[in-house]
């Protein structure tokens, strides 16, 4: 078997998303150089981590993390590019499972009754093909054995892209965009809400609108990466 791999990644050699690599035979997705020395955020551990400071008070969230913290132009980028335009599921799942070994020595995920991916509007979805979230949410519920639900939380109105936005306008485009379709589901559960990249949190502030009427609804988010707001 061992020959017949070195054989076949003789002529099919595979590479890092992130680094663009040679992967060795063992290696999948990402290479291990990269798992190792990716710049991780380490927020679940840190209470005073920026999305808890930049949320706190609009949101009453319980935890929040991000796997990386987000480059221009580097490793992270390339992962995130292969992802949301390359149209590889396979890295936000790999993504996903990153960020369970992440957190598993700590209590981040013991109390999360439900995983759910921020939505894409049906009409993204589409075009896309997928909804990337959804990639990162299915590594984590895979590895940690937590239910994943993506039907509940539904986004009704598209948005206009958020980068290029002030914070206010953020808000005003967020705002009555998302919806549930059943409390009962939500009732006096811890929800881990999952996105792909967290800048403001105005998209999280804009999913919280549709929570928090929800009887007993606790509240975390995590993301792949975290970006500094500039
Ligand atoms: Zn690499």
């Amino acid at each position: 078997m061992t020959l017949i791999n070195d054989f076949m990644s003789l002529i099919y050699p595979r590479y890092c998303e992130a680094c663009d690599g040679l992967l060795y035979k063992h290696e999948a997705i990402i290479c291990n150089k990269c798992v190792v020395s990716l710049p991780k955020s380490n927020f679940h551990i840190n209470p005073n981590n920026p999305i808890l400071l930049a949320l706190g008070g609009r949101i009453p969230l319980k935890n929040a993390t991000s796997l990386l913290l987000f480059e221009k132009e580097g490793r992270v980028q390339n992962l995130l590019h292969a992802l949301k335009y390359e149209k590889q599921q396979i890295v936000g799942i790999k993504l996903g499972e990153e960020l369970y070994k992440h957190v598993k020595l700590s209590d981040f995920l013991s109390t999360i009754d439900v995983i759910v991916p921020v939505p894409l509007h049906p009409k993204k979805l589409k075009q896309r093909g997928f909804n990337q979230s959804e990639c990162f949410a299915k590594g984590i519920a895979e590895q940690s054995k937590i239910k994943l639900d993506t039907g509940t939380l539904i986004r009704e109105h598209e948005t206009s892209t958020q980068t290029k936005k002030r914070k206010y306008e953020r808000w005003e485009n967020v705002k009555d965009v998302f919806a549930i379709t059943s409390a009962e589901k939500f009732k006096n559960k811890h929800v881990l809400l999952v996105d792909d990249v967290i800048t403001t949190g105005a998209t999280l502030e804009g999913v919280w609108q549709a929570l928090k009427e929800v009887e007993g609804i606790q509240l975390s988010v995590a993301s792949i990466a975290y970006a500094v707001n500039t």
